[in-house]
């Protein structure tokens, strides 16, 4: 099956920060593939701004570069290539200064689609947005995209908003979640509000629990001091989890519109009970063999800061009273893994012999590796022999359901165009953010409040031993972080 392109209008697109590493790695690439397809129109331009003192050229050079890093050869050829240069300028800003405002408002065309992406720190997000407003730059239908860390708390993220709010409307605003852009995420609502067979089953009465996991196999490479301003909370929890959790938990949308849709993710996050914090654990990675970990990373051996967590979080309302989520990510753990298992309850009674180690029916949405979704049942076990069950699962795997040649767009690829389109549903409104740090800072104010340090934990594991504790004590256990 070949995905079905419907080329967007011509855009002018100014991303700030491109010569800086998501740029390279996911945004220019990403255009890339949509230039290839013929969804990008050729006479889109694209324009780098960053500090560098770059010409057009230069800059043509180092997106060649990051193209054939990032791009597999099969998926490109040197044509392509070229002819997507063609599209590239470069200006040289600064973004706290008066260099190269002047220049950047030459380049802009009338009458594009115009969109500018700030892939830079959030500390400039205030005064290039107030920049381009004051050269008149953005116009009223301007968009402009802005990068994760969308704050540190309630009030740095209010901040964010206010000074965004001051130069552009909030229907201008395209917060990115690259999770939401991933192809199972939006499944997921396909799923959940295309079908009948699932929605009736979609509450507390059928599903027993949810789990949502986002594990990574890496430790904080290189990014330790950072990272340990921020740990699991802030850096996976309130934002990706998060998330995740609304698109299971929401009300079905009245329209799949922008604001229908995110209205009803803020009905959930303002529906989360505050954590009991005997329903949380946090960790750190340690490597015995190396003798080093967590601490060791982010150079700072009095750190506290969780490199891991697990919680049991309650939504209060009708829906779902009675049926936990369960969330937990972590670095350095045994695999990479992204899943949410929506994890039914069994029959009231059961009429064949027990099965050892049956699981029971379970919804697997899998963002990463092998991106699908599985649905566990129980079945008998073919042959002679009596009636003794097993488990199968049926597979909407996209390469077994779609064949393998069909290429998904990567999530930051089709954020983009949404942006393009001028459509906010995968994006994230700016009261949709402030409710989540709402919920996020007094957990994070009482771990500050309290002397008790994080857990230690194996890299390579599967996280502390507390953390089994955390849901075995409620007669459920986690699935499996890798084989
Ligand atoms: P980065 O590699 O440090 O690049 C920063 C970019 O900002 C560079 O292009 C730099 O230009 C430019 N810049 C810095 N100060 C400037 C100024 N005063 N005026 C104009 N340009 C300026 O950062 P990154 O990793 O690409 O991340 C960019 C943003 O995306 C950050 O907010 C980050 O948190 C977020 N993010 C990154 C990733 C990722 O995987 N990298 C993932 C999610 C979110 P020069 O290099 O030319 O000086």
């Amino acid at each position: 099956m070949v995905a079905r392109v419907i080329p967007v209008d011509p855009f002018d697109l100014v991303i700030f920060g491109a010569t800086g590493d998501l740029a390279r790695r996911k945004i220019l690439p990403g255009l890339f593939h949509r230039f290839r397809v013929g969804q990008m129109p050729d006479d889109s331009k694209i324009i780098g701004a960053a500090r560098s003192k770059f010409d057009t050229n230069e800059f043509r050079d180092l997106i060649r570069e990051a193209i054939q890093e990032f791009i597999a050869e099969k998926d490109r050829s040197d044509d392509q290539v070229e002819a997507f240069l063609e599209c590239l300028d470069y200006v040289h800003v600064d973004a706290t200064g008066d260099t190269g405002w002047k220049k950047l408002a030459g380049l802009l065309r009338e009458n594009k689609i115009r969109a500018f992406y700030l892939s830079v720190s959030p500390s400039l997000f205030g005064s290039i947005a107030q920049r381009l407003s004051d050269t008149g730059i953005a116009t009223s239908d301007s968009r402009i995209v802005v990068e994760k860390p969308f704050g540190h708390d309630l009030a740095s993220a209010q901040a964010l908003n206010a000074d965004l709010l001051r130069c552009f409307d909030e229907k201008q605003i395209y917060r990115i979640d690259h999770y939401l852009g991933k192809e199972t995420v939006q499944n997921l609502m396909a799923l959940r509000f295309a079908n009948s067979l699932f929605e009736p089953l979609w509450n507390s009465t059928h599903i027993d629990h949810v789990q949502i996991t986002v594990a990574e196999s890496l430790g904080v490479e290189g990014r330790g001091e950072y990272y340990d301003q921020s740990g699991a909370m802030r850096d996976m929890v309130q934002n990706h989890l998060m998330q995740l959790l609304c698109l299971i938990a929401m009300e079905p949308p009245s329209r799949f519109e922008p604001n229908a849709v995110r209205d009803e993710k803020v009905k959930v996050i303002e529906a989360l009970e505050p954590v009991d914090p005997s329903e949380i654990v946090r960790g750190q990675y340690y490597d015995w063999n190396e003798s080093k970990g967590y601490k060791e990373d982010a150079n700072n051996p009095e750190s506290r800061t969780e490199s891991y967590l697990a919680m049991k979080v309650a939504v209060a309302n009708w829906r779902w009273a009675g049926t936990p989520f369960y969330l937990r990510t972590g670095k350095k753990l045994r695999a990479r893994l992204s899943e949410i298992a929506v994890v039914f309850r069994d029959p009231p009674h059961m009429i064949f012999p027990k099965m050892e180690g049956r699981r029971g029916n379970a919804l697997i949405i899998r963002l990463q590796p092998d991106e699908g979704i599985k649905l566990r049942t129980t079945i008998k076990e073919p042959g002679p022999g009596g009636m003794r069950l097993t488990e199968v699962s049926m597979d909407m795997t996209f390469d077994n359901a779609l064949g393998e040649d069909m290429h998904t767009e990567d999530a930051y690829e089709r954020l983009i165009m949404d942006v393009i389109r001028g459509n906010q549903t995968l994006f994230m409104r700016g009261d949709e953010v402030e409710a989540a740090w709402a919920w996020a800072d007094p957990i994070i104010g009482a771990w500050q409040e309290s002397s008790q340090k994080p857990a230690s934990y194996d890299s390579g594991g599967s996280g502390p031993e507390e953390s089994l504790m955390l849901i075995h004590k409620d007669g459920r256990r986690w699935r499996a972080i890798g084989s």
